[in-house]
């Protein structure tokens, strides 16, 4: 130390070399502290030279990946970093800078001595230019639990947890890709939509565990009777969807429609104690321009599916734009007149119902209008069948068919108290299957009435026969407590529903009305005249009142007389009518 020169360049005083001293020790002391630190943190540190070699790492090395210090060359080189994540990591170093706040960091996969991927977070500083260091200090750490965790949650997040098949946002994800591929290179894709048949009454009768069990054997199905690069996915319930990508023809796309149809049907689903056969229907829709949206491509081929449900399931129908304009011509009725029904739209025509004994008006059956520019027969441009249809396909009819019975039984409590000798006996309300379906409908009902003061007797609940045909059980047990209120029952559209007399018995009901088809033949169509009188004899073995629905001319409204009908409604005695004129018709009679 003697010969150290001072730093004023003369010889050293005593006190001079003892500062020195001093200073040395220190400097020596704190590059141990600094050695400790950097030889003991858990984080790895890298010092890689300007010219790109690597000079430095740090212990934990062989803690993160596995290589001693002395193996860092080996453990810590281009062809170790996974690569996808190089050249993010590799612009880290075009891009570092001197120390500072908010050193970038990058995360790339490096792999581990034991050959597998681990996930680093680099942060890169540039030390070129400080002498005692002259290259790059790179921090790593280890971030692959976080990593997993991240990857773990978007796996959640895109996938249906039952199956593990991609969900509804990332099978709308890849239509997308494969959609903007369109526009780089034309091609064809298809997009399947398959519902699974009767998969409500598997839920229903077996449990929803063997409708678990019935989805998860579905999804394998139709994901190993796919190719790599085709999507399968899960879209909610008993849906799923299929995206095929690269298609040769649209005859290939129908080949894979079959294909996917043998493959969930062609072997039952073993479930517990007995076997199951499982079919799907499927509709079919082509992405053939990248400017087509995927949701409405999904849209396409879910209406495609509902036209194979319509043509009796276990098949598969193509889309096309007819079945396009009626899909969307369904989404706008339903809007509006959900609408329609909030804004009082909505209102009630009435048709009288006559005895053809005395010619007097015995009921009035309420028939559902949507307000707005009427035609002469008292509809407006949306015929009822068509909106109601609507209404019963998207649940609305339930509220609607609740506000129809309390507007009923508003109005006839009306009518008695103003023209009580003339007002009708009973009024006739039309229920749909969805409304017999519901718990509640007794409730509502006893409502309807409790809130008009009217008795059960002067309210009659008309289901068609096909909604009793449906669900057989269903039926008896709604129509027995509706019954037990002291309400009438009649059976709609008789004769288009085939029940038997067996099951006629069951029902607990007091009029059949003929439907007006069988009407319309009479004093023309013997055929027509033979099962109106079938229909009238069954009724008077049964003890049931008839009623000819739709009766339109004298010679019908003749041939009914001779029959034995009872009653009749139709234009012949008046269209229906809308409230204040049929009141009037009342205060007229
Ligand atoms: P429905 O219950 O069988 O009603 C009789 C239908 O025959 C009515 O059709 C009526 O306007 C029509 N009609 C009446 N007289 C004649 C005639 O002389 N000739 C012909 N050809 N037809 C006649 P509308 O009003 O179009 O109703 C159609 C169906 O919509 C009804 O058939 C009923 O099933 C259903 N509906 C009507 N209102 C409601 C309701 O409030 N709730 C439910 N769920 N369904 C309703
Ligand atoms: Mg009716
Ligand atoms: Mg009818």
């Amino acid at each position: 130390m003697a010969e150290e020169p001072s730093a004023y360049g003369g010889p050293p005083t005593a006190a001079t070399e003892a500062r020195l001293r001093a200073a040395l020790e220190e400097l020596e002391a704190s590059e141990r502290r600094f050695r400790t630190l950097v030889q003991n943190v858990s984080d790895l540190i890298i010092v890689v030279g300007g010219d790109g070699r690597l000079q430095y790492a740090s212990p934990s090395l062989e803690r993160l990946l596995g290589w001693t210090p002395s193996e860092r060359d080996r453990g810590l080189n281009g062809e170790r970093i996974h690569p996808e994540d190089l050249r993010r990591l590799r612009s880290s170093f075009v891009h570092a800078k001197p120390p500072g706040p908010n050193t970038p960091v990058t995360t790339a996969r490096t792999m581990h001595k034991d050959g597998k991927w681990r996930w680093l977070e680099f942060s890169v500083t540039d030390l070129r230019d400080d002498p005692s260091v002259r290259g790059y200090v790179v921090i790593a750490r280890d971030v692959t639990e976080r990593k997993d965790v991240e990857e773990q949650l978007v796996h959640q997040a895109l996938h249906d947890a039952l199956t593990g098949l991609p969900n509804r946002a990332l099978f709308l994800d890849r239509l997308g890709l494969a959609l903007s591929r369109l526009e780089r290179r034309p091609g064809l894709a298809a997009v399947f939509f398959l519902d699974l048949d009767y998969f409500k009454v598997v839920n229903d009768s077996l449990g929803h565990s063997a409708g678990d069990q019935v989805l998860v054997a579905v999804a394998a199905r139709l994901q190993s009777s796919l190719r790599d690069g085709d999507t399968a996915a899960r879209l909610g319930g008993d849906e799923f969807a299929v995206l095929c990508d690269d298609l040769v023809d649209e005859g290939e796309a129908l080949q894979i429609a079959e294909r996917l149809g043998a493959a969930v049907s062609s072997h039952p689903v073993p479930l517990a104690g007995r076997e199951l056969v499982v079919t799907v229907s499927i509709g079919v829709a082509f992405a053939t321009r990248a400017d087509q949206r995927p949701e409405a491509l999904l849209r396409d081929a879910d209406a495609a599916m509902y036209r194979a449900k319509e043509r009796g399931r276990a098949r598969y129908e193509l889309f096309d734009n007819a079945m396009r304009d009626r899909a969307i011509a369904r989404l706008e009725t339903e809007a509006t007149l959900r609408a329609a029904l909030d804004d009082g739209q909505l209102s009630l025509a009435y048709q009288p119902e006559v005895a053809l004994a005395d010619g007097r008006l015995v009921g009035a059956e309420a028939l559902l209008r949507w307000k707005g520019s009427q035609t002469a027969d008292g509809h407006d441009g949306r015929p009822p069948s068509e909106f109601i249809a609507v209404a019963e396909e998207t649940g609305l009819i339930v509220p609607i068919g609740e506000w129809a019975l309390q507007e009923a039984c508003g109005h006839l409590a009306r009518w008695r108290e103003r023209v009580p000798d003339r007002a009708p006996d009973r009024v006739s309300v039309n229920l749909s299957g969805r409304q017999l379906a519901r718990s509640d409908l007794v409730s509502v009902v006893e409502r309807a009435l409790e809130a008009s003061h009217l008795p059960p007797t002067a309210l009659c609940m008309e289901v068609t026969e096909s909604v009793l045909m449906d669900d057989i059980d269903l039926a008896v047990g709604a129509l027995k407590s509706l019954k037990a209120l002291g309400v009438e029952i009649a059976i709609d559209d008789f004769g288009t529903g085939y029940s038997s007399l067996a099951h006629l018995r069951r029902f607990p009901v007091d009029i059949l009305k003929i439907d007006h088809s069988f009407v319309a033949g009479l004093g023309r169509n013997p055929e027509d005249a033979a099962i109106v009188r079938a229909v009238i004899a069954l009724a008077e073995t049964l003890d049931l009142t008839v009623v000819a629905e739709g009766v339109e001319r004298t010679e019908q409204l003749e041939e009914l007389r001779a029959l034995g009908c009872e009653r009749a409604q139709g234009n012949l005695f008046s269209s229906p009518l809308p409230e204040p004129e049929f009141a009037e018709l009342l205060a007229r009679a």
